[in-house]
This record gives C-alpha cells, structure tokens and sequence, in this order.
C-alpha cells in the first residue's frame, strides 16, 4: 500500500490525468467525481479523423480513462462530492457524500435491458466509454422509484440482479496529504441569447453536435432525423461578450467547430457548410495548414447573426450582415450549431469556501493555499493537450510537496 495519499477532485482529463501521474509514482489517489461517469466533457467528444488524424485529442480521454481504471493505486469515487475539508498537522480530513451504488458494478454486464425498458425518459442514463464501469446510472431526478416507488421495473428485469432501487446515500470520510482540484468548466448556457435555442429544436450547441457526430456519425435535424443539408456554425456563443463581462476567448471553440464541419462534409460532401465568425483563433502546431484546406469545405463568413427565426417548413432563418457585399443577409439552414464558450466550474464558488481557493474576476480559480493544487480548466480554458501538461505540473508539484525521496 502506498503510505501518501492525494484526494482528486474531478474526473475530466485534468483529473484523470493527474491521478495516473501521481499513481505511477506510487502515491495513492482517491478519484472524486460529482457525476456517475468518468471523463468530463472530452469523454463525449467524437474522433475528427477524416483521410488523417487531425490531432483533436478526443481519444486522449478514453486512453487515460483505461489506464486509470486499471491502476491499482487509484481508488475511484464516481457519484460523490466533498462535503467538508479539515486541515491538521499537514493532512485533510475530507467527508465525501456518496449517491448510492444503485448498479453493483461487478454485477453488470452493460446489456442495455434496464436503458431500453424503462419507463421514465432520462432514468436510466448511459455512458459515453464502456470503461466506465457500470456503464449505465440510475439518474435520481427522473428515477420514478426514488420519487414515490411506484416503479422498480429495471431491478426486476435485471438479468443479473444487478439493481437494488432500496439504497440510501452515504458519507464517506479519508484523509489524505494534498488535495488536486481539477473541476474543470462549465460550459455556456444559450438560452438567453437570441438564437432559439431550446426554443427551436434544430438549434443546438457544439456540445451537442460532439455527441451527436460520436453517437450516430453524420449531422441530422433533432426535430425529424433527417440528415442536414445546410448546417451554420456562429461562432462566440458566450465568449468575448461584453454585455456578459465574459471577455475572455474560450480558445479550443473554432478549433472544434472547424474540424467538426470537415468531417461532416467528409460523412456527408453534399452539405452545404456556413461558419459565422468574430476572427479565427488557432492553436496548434499544424493548425495553420489545417485552417488553409478547410476554406475549401466550409463558407466562411465574417459576421455574428443578429435573430434566428424558424420557417413554416421547419427550417431557421438567419440574418446577418455580409460585410463583402455590404448588404443585409437572410438564409436559410436546417440546422444551427452554437459555439459555446467555457466559463468558470459550477462549484467553484462552494469549493473556493470549503477549501480557501482564490478566485479571479474571471470566475476561475487563480490560486490555492499550502497542500492544495489545480490542475486543467478550473483555472482558465484550455485544449486537452494543454490540460494534460497542466495537469503534468499539478501532479509533480504536488509529489514534490509530498517531499518523497527521489
Ligand atoms: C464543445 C467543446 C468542444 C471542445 N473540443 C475540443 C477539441 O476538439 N480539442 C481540444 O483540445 N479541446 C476541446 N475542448 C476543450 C476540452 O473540453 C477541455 O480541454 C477538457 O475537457 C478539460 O478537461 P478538464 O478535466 O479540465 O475539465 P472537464 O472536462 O470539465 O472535467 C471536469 C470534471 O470534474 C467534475 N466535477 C466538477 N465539479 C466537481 C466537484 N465539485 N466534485 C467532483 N467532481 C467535479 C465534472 O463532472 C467533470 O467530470 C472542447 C470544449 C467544448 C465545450
């Protein structure tokens, strides 16, 4: 057994990532994840290989989410969140909540039976890797069993009895040396932008078309299934806003939303692709010769739509300025996709108070007292190649904090 110990906060890359570093140096970790799946936002991100391998870095969260799993060092804790964080003599003593394990996970086989039978849309969710173990959750909220009883269909049919509906929540308590927090970003909510989004159901964020391109492949209308003709991306949902005091450029967005438009025209050459932008970002080494050859697939358009509205044929409208043609634009789309920004984690503010983390105007983390570190988008947003440098770092500091012998 290792005799130091580091609580990790967070499974997204960042934290994934931090915890196999420190396990590989023989330190123990405890994995704490809020939600039932490892993985964060990049574990949902679909492969934009097209003839070549355009350096996306959406595999790197599977690669490392089979490592850590693997690992013998790291204790993983999906469903749990810390509670309340006590510092004495130089080690934590941190009291975890723990969603119960509704799906024993040496129990389940991950056949689906419980996803496609149950009756409350949303009660059963699945996840994204089959690394995740279970790979199917119980969802609380829409869970008709947690409500009032009334159903407990999913542990009947379980063909492996491997469903107890009857568990309650418990506390978990550990103590551990240092803390890594790698709670990631939150991504921007639309809804108050002038897009119809929600309102309209051919209207969805980036975050969605990475979840859809993963599930089913190609671009299709959420309202009917058919497959995308004309698809718009606008850019900036959310960054660079003043009205908002989000000035930040969120870095990774036109990136994404590029080599998502080259491999839906690669899937499906017959669309028609529109990029509504402020001004393109890159990053990347190989990201200039990238930039070049996707001006061949995708109509590049330098202005933000002012209002989508939808046609009686159930298609969006959007207007905009053409600063070329100096006139006022109406065209039509079957689908718009909106490129949202990354904003400061959701808890940033409870983790900030339990564990005396600063905080920038920003909204991100800037800084961390002795014995606690951050690693990844917590603190700004970041690509994954650049999330699994930073993380690199937070797990060698700390290693160095735990002051080992090398
Ligand atoms: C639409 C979109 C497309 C993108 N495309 C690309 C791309 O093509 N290439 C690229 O390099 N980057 C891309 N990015 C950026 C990429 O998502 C990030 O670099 C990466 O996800 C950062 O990982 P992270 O671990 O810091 O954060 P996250 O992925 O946000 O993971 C944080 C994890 O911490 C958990 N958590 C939060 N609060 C708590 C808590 N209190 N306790 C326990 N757990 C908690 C969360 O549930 C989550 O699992 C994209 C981002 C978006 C939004």
């Amino acid at each position: 057994m290792p005799d130091k110990n580091v609580l990790v906060l967070g499974g997204g890359v960042a934290g994934l990532s931090a915890a196999l570093e420190l396990a590989r140096l023989g330190i123990g970790v405890d994995l704490v994840e809020k939600t039932s799946f490892l993985g964060g936002h990049a574990i949902q991100f679909s492969c934009k290989a097209t003839d070549k391998c355009v350096k996306c870095g959406a595999c790197v969260a599977e690669e490392k989410l089979e490592d850590v799993v693997r690992h013998s060092n790291i204790k993983l804790l999906p469903g749990s969140h810390v509670k309340k964080v006590t510092k004495k003599a130089d080690r934590f003593s941190v009291t975890l909540q723990k969603t119960p394990e509704y799906i024993t996970p040496q129990k389940c086989t991950g056949c689906g039976v419980c996803f496609e039978k149950c009756p409350s849309e949303g009660a059963i969710i699945r996840g994204f890797s089959k690394s995740n173990v279970p790979f199917y959750a119980v969802c609380e909220g829409k869970c008709l069993f947690v409500k009032d009883k009334s159903c407990n269909l999913c542990q009947e049919i379980c063909p492996e009895n491997a469903i107890t509906l009857d568990k309650k929540s418990c506390s978990y308590s550990c103590e551990t040396d240092a803390i890594i927090v790698a709670t990631g970003f939150k991504a921007f909510s639309p809804e108050s932008k002038p897009y119809g989004y929600d309102i309209f159901d051919n209207v969805i964020t980036n975050l969605e078309m990475e979840r859809m391109l993963r599930q089913q492949s190609i671009a299709s209308r959420p309202s009917d299934g058919k497959e995308a003709k004309k698809v718009a991306f606008i850019q900036c949902v959310g960054s660079r806003d003043a009205k908002l005091k989000h000035l930040w450029c969120s870095k990774v967005c036109c990136g994404s939303a590029l080599r998502m438009a080259r491999l839906i025209k690669m899937r499906q050459p017959e669309t028609d692709i529109a990029f509504f932008y402020i001004d393109v970002q890159t990053f990347g080494r190989d990201f200039q010769n990238f930039y070049e050859n996707v001006q061949n697939d995708v109509r590049m358009i330098r202005a933000i739509p002012g209002d989508i509205f939808k046609t009686g044929d159930d298609r969006l409208r959007v207007n905009f300025f053409d600063n070329t043609a100096q006139d006022s634009i109406e065209e039509c789309f079957d689908i718009v996709v909106l490129s949202i920004g990354l904003g400061p984690g959701e808890d940033t503010e409870e983790l900030a108070e339990l564990l005396n983390l600063e905080i920038a105007g920003s909204g991100f983390i800037s800084a961390s007292e002795d014995g606690i570190f951050t690693a990844g988008t917590a603190q700004r947003p970041m690509s994954i190649a650049e999330t699994v440098a930073d993380a690199g770092k937070a797990a060698w500091d700390t290693f160095k904090y735990l002051g080992i012998p090398q």
